[in-house]
């Protein structure tokens, strides 16, 4: 029961495609919940039960509902934004090599070097 909703770690927000860890957001409010407790017992229980059983992990930075990263779509989106980052960084590695070997080996230095001695 609710063990869609609920998630651990990690979520996927399908509005910004931010990854990281959810904000939690439980319902209602802890004097409701103290004021039935107090009156009533099966209420409050049902309460507490009710703002627990399934909270809502939102996104810090849109607000918006975020999703399990274990689910496809959360694994959708987490591809997504990874290859981005890891695609940029895979070409600025690239070019710092370029620039390294260039550095190594001078043309100059090669040409004096003598390969046709
Ligand atoms: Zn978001």
């Amino acid at each position: 029961m609710g063990s869609e909703s609920a998630f651990n770690g990690k979520g996927a927000c399908p509005a910004c495609e931010y990854v990281g860890y959810p904000e939690e957001l439980i319902r209602g409010g802890c004097a409701i919940e103290i004021i039935l407790w107090l009156c009533f017992l099966i209420p409050g229980l049902i309460y507490s039960i009710w703002r627990r059983s399934s909270p809502s992990k939102v996104c810090p930075k849109c607000q918006s509902v975020m999703i399990p990263i274990q689910s496809p779509r959360g694994q959708k989106i987490s591809k997504q934004s990874a290859t981005g980052d890891e695609a940029d960084l895979m070409r600025v590695i690239d070019r710092l090599r370029e620039k390294e070997s260039e550095d190594d080996k001078p043309q100059s230095e090669r040409k004096a070097g003598g390969w046709g001695r």
